[in-house]
Formats: structure tokens, C-alpha cells, sequence
């Protein structure tokens, strides 16, 4: 069976040999690594589930390709209930993990480019489809995580790639061979890129014929020769660093992002699956970047967790049953479940594109995600509400331990009777961790910008609604002509 379990999965991670920075420093073992160990154990989860059969129809699916049963991730949907699955599978392991589990963005891109490969093939005559599905089925029968990697570092915005004065600001092919390609740029921001077995490429803007060269797809082994990676930074990171478990919020899970350098990367043409192809540039992104708005069902799950410490905390503090604590809990319940109802919608009105695959409805994942570069910080806003100001004034683990001041911190840490200080502490941290630590880089900044940020949302909204249709109703009504202005 292609499924790998959580250990083969760890242990296929430690066969490769990725070249990855933090802090100045190449690390010698990312797996074993204590910074980056919380958001494999992350990905680790989306084997785990999987092979929990309380979960199996959401988490697995049977392949298109071998008709064998395969992770959710390395699925092509094959019908709108496959769409449905998704987003649910999504809000589940937020709700388990509390945060970035980062195996979407590869199975998004996997998605999108089993369509406009088909859609290239058409019009060019070209082979990428068979290529691609190719690909697939080694990525399906090994169980692999691929990163799904978009956002190029883009250097001035005002300017198109072809126009940078570094011509390397946006990923692009440097030469042709007769045996493949070079491909020489950066891919910022990237999720989950050293728990990765695999890197997919794709280009992040649409493109005009000048910009031709950087109109590029393809994927690669995460430790192909030539690529580097060095890790963002996340608020409190090094708490990760320090012995006791508590300061850190939830010690178990977490997410990362990095920047991936490709210096002169040689790409064989089995693994090319766009080559300036520039007029499907714009198409694949918006593709992409649909399903990613899709995928963001993830927060929906994260926020599972938070209003459940909301609660908790307010039980702890006795503040439980006052009016204004059980309305604000019903408010983050609310926001929370709206968006749910977006990630849902837009699977259950996906539709089968011409290469089989099924497509979410773009319009109403836009609307979905614009709604998380929102409702999340409202919910994170009302859990510090009621949380109250010890979240951020709470001395450390430390303080709580050591023979000096352990009797202050539980004498005056307390608040009901029935619950000890350490209950109370370790809730609160998880709480600061979803909202303004390590967590809070995927519950709220990848919030606002993941898979996109607003504005990028509010033009597709502005391009997808049908406004003329609703005027010529409006009109219709208001007993205008269709003909008057
Ligand atoms: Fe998946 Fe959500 Fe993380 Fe994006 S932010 S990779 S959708 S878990
Ligand atoms: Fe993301």
C-alpha cells in the first residue's frame, strides 16, 4: 500500500540531504533540529491520521491513477465530494495540530497543474499532462510531501520580471539543454519547505511574452543539487530552545516558513511541466492560488483550538457565566463557523474542469479566504479579552518551579479554588503561543497573507461577481428598460 506511517515518513526525511540556514549556521540535522522538530511533527500528523481508521474517509482517497488507496494530499479530486473532504480534512488536523500543518500548499499545487498541464497539451500540442501525471504516481506511490512554491521574491513591485534591475527577482530559466533546463531565483515565504521531500515550482504572477523565460514550472527533490534554504524567524522561537515545555504554548506542533534559493538549478525535462508557456502563467496562479483559499479550512480548525482555551480559561478565572464572557465565546463561534460555511460552499459548488479534475468555485474561495485575512484576529482579539492581562505579564516555567518563588506563583497565579496555577498558566501560554507567539506567524500573519493577501482577493472578486447581472435584475425590477442608462 502507498502509505507511508509517521516514522518512514521521519525517517525518509533523514535520507536526504537538504543545505538549510538558521541563525547564521548550516544545520547539521534538520529533523532532529528542536526549532523545526515541532512543525515535522506537524506534518508527521497528516501520516498519523491517516492511518487512523476513525479518520480514513477524510483522510485517504483511492488514486485516479492506480486505483489504490492513497493520502488525501497526493489526491487529484475527482468529484465535488472530494472537495468537500478537503476542506473538512483541513478544519480536522488544524483542530488537532493548533496550527500549520503545511502539506496543503504541494497537494494545491498538484491540483492546478493536473489541469493547466492538459490545458497546455491542448493548445500546443505539448506533453506535459503525461509528464505530469507521471510525476504523480511516483509522488502518490511514495507518500511524499511536496512544496508547493509560488511567491517569488519580486524585488519593485512597480516593475514586470523582465523590467528588475535583478533580473534574478523572479524565478527563471537561465539555459536550455539538450537533457533539461537551469533555473536560477528565489521562492520566498515558503511553508513547510524543509519537512519536504519534493519542491514544485510555479510562477507567480501572470505574464506577457517579454517576460517569457520566467514563465516556469516544474518540480525537483528538495535536496537537489544547487538549492538553499534558510529559515524565517518566528516570535519566540527560541522559547523551542529552553528545557521546560510550558512557556512554549504548545510544545508539540508548529509550523515554519523559509526562503528557498534555486543557484543555477539543472532540471530535467521529465520534471518541466510549463516552458514559457507565458499566456498560462496567469491561469495556473489563479488555479493555485484558489485551492490554497480553499485549503484555509486549516484555520478554521486552529480556531477549534483557541476558542476551547477561550473557554477554559474563563472557566479557570471563574468568569465563565458572566453575560458578556458567554457572548463573546458565542461571537468567536460564530465567526469561526462562517468560516467554515466559505470553505464549504466553494467545494460544493466545484466543478469538473476538461481534464477531470475538480475545481473549487474561485468566487466563493476568494470570498473565503478574504473572511480569514479578517475573522481570525477578531477571535484572537476576544480570546486575549477574556483571557485578561496575566496572559503577557505571567512570569516564566522557571519562576513557577524554583524553590524561591513557587509558593507566590501558586498562591497568587491561582483563580478558582479547584484548578492549580500551573493549569492556568499553561492554558494562558497556549492562548499567547495562537495569538501573538510562534503560532500566531500561521493563525494570523499567514492568515492575512498565505494563499494571497486581500487585495489580491478583492480583485478576483471584482473580476469573478457578475455585475451585470445583477444590475439587469435591479433594473428589471425597478421598472427601468434593459436599453436605459
Ligand atoms: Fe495548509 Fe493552512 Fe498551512 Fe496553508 S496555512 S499550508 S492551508 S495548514
Ligand atoms: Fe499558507
Amino acid at each position: 500500500m502507498p502509505m507511508k506511517t509517521p516514522q518512514e515518513y521521519i525517517d525518509s526525511l533523514r535520507e536526504l540531504d537538504l543545505v538549510v540556514y538558521m541563525f547564521g549556521k548550516r544545520l547539521k540535522s534538520v529533523v532532529d533540529d528542536p526549532i523545526i522538530r515541532p512543525s515535522l511533527n506537524a506534518v508527521a500528523a497528516t501520516y498519523s491520521l491517516a492511518m487512523n481508521l476513525q479518520y480514513e474517509d477524510i483522510m485517504t482517497a483511492t488514486s485516479h491513477i492506480t486505483g489504490k488507496k492513497i493520502n488525501r494530499f497526493t489526491h487529484i479530486h475527482q468529484s465535488v465530494n472530494d472537495l468537500v473532504k478537503k476542506s473538512k480534512m483541513g478544519r480536522l488536523i488544524g483542530s488537532i495540530t493548533g496550527c500549520c500543518f503545511q502539506r496543503c500548499v504541494g497537494m494545491d499545487a498538484l491540483n492546478a497543474l493536473s489541469i493547466t498541464t492538459y490545458d497546455i497539451d491542448k493548445k500546443h500540442k505539448t506533453e506535459y499532462n503525461s509528464r505530469f501525471l507521471k510525476y504523480l504516481e511516483y509522488v502518490q506511490e511514495n507518500d511524499l510531501v511536496c512544496d508547493g512554491a509560488m511567491t517569488d521574491p519580486k524585488g519593485d513591485r512597480s516593475l514586470p520580471p523582465h523590467k528588475q534591475p535583478d533580473p534574478d527577482m523572479f524565478l527563471r530559466v537561465v539555459d536550455e539543454r539538450k537533457d533539461g533546463i537551469v533555473v536560477r531565483g528565489a521562492k520566498a515565504h515558503q511553508t513547510g519547505a524543509v519537512n519536504s521531500h519534493e519542491v514544485i515550482v510555479m510562477p507567480t504572477i501572470s505574464m506577457r511574452e517579454e517576460d517569457r523565460d520566467y514563465a516556469v514550472s516544474f518540480a525537483m527533490p528538495s535536496d537537489a543539487q544547487g538549492i538553499t534554504y534558510i529559515m524565517g524567524r518566528q516570535s519566540c522561537d527560541t522559547r523551542k530552545l529552553e528545557e521546560g515545555t510550558i512557556d512554549r504554548g504548545n510544545a508539540v506542533f508548529g509550523g515554519h516558513e523559509a526562503l528557498i534559493v534555486f543557484d543555477d538549478v539543472f532540471v530535467p525535462w521529465e520534471r518541466v511541466f510549463m516552458y514559457k508557456e507565458y499566456e498560462f502563467a496567469g491561469r495556473l496562479v489563479e488555479q493555485f492560488a484558489s485551492y490554497h483559499r480553499q485549503s484555509y479550512s486549516c484555520k478554521v480548525g486552529v480556531g477549534d483550538v483557541l476558542i476551547g482555551a477561550a473557554q477554559t480559561v474563563a472557566e479557570y478565572n471563574g468568569a465563565d457565566r458572566a453575560s458578556h464572557i458567554r457572548d463573546k465565546i458565542v461571537e468567536m463561534n460564530h465567526l469561526n463557523e462562517t468560516l467554515y460555511c466559505g470553505c464549504i460552499a466553494c467545494a460544493a459548488e466545484g466543478h469538473r474542469e476538461p481534464s477531470g479534475t475538480y475545481y473549487v468555485d474561485p468566487l466563493l474561495a476568494n470570498v473565503h479566504k478574504q473572511n480569514v485575512t479578517r475573522f481570525p484576529y477578531e477571535i484572537a482579539r476576544l480570546a486575549q479579552d477574556i483571557a485578561g492581562g496575566i496572559m503577557v505579564t505571567c512570569p516564566s516555567e522557571e519562576d513557577l518551579k524554583s524553590p524561591e518563588t513557587a509558593k507566590w506563583m501558586k498562591k497568587y497565579f491561582r483563580g478558582v479554588e479547584s484548578v492549580p496555577a500551573e493549569h492556568r498558566v499553561r492554558i494562558l501560554r497556549l492562548i499567547e503561543n495562537l495569538t501573538m507567539g510562534s503560532a500566531a506567524v500561521g493563525y494570523l500573519t499567514e492568515s492575512m497573507h498565505g494563499a494571497g493577501s486581500p487585495q489580491a482577493q478583492r480583485i478576483m472578486i471584482a473580476r469573478l461577481v457578475d455585475m451585470k447581472d445583477k444590475q439587469k435584475t435591479a433594473k428589471k425590477l425597478a421598472g427601468i428598460g434593459d436599453d436605459a442608462k
